[in-house]
């Protein structure tokens, strides 16, 4: 999903601007915009897939995102993503069941 034209100056800010100019807020939200930018393979096509490219409706960066179908724009097939229980390698991709 293309963020709007105002999320992109937002990320870009986040992205660019030294942690230690920013607040403990936009420190979080720098660190949560890394994370979603990370492209763990897609589990059905392998095709390397952001957690923002696979959120149907547009990713936020306000909200948890928990509630979200995320789908792979490559191959169209569902998947969620999955934080291992050992920190280390970040979060991955897996196969839902299909409806
Ligand atoms: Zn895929």
């Amino acid at each position: 999903m293309t963020p709007t034209p105002e999320q992109s100056a937002e990320w870009y800010r986040l992205r660019t601007t030294p942690t230690n100019l920013l607040t403990f807020i936009d420190q979080q939200r720098a660190f949560l915009l890394k994370q979603a930018q990370r492209s763990p393979p897609c589990p059905h096509c392998h095709t390397p897939l952001s957690e923002i490219d696979a959120a149907p409706d547009g990713w936020k960066l306000e909200e948890a995102n928990t509630n979200v179908q995320f789908t792979c724009c490559h191959c169209g097939k569902p998947v969620a993503f999955i934080l291992p229980l050992f920190a280390g390698q970040g979060w991955y991709w897996f196969t839902v069941a299909q409806p």
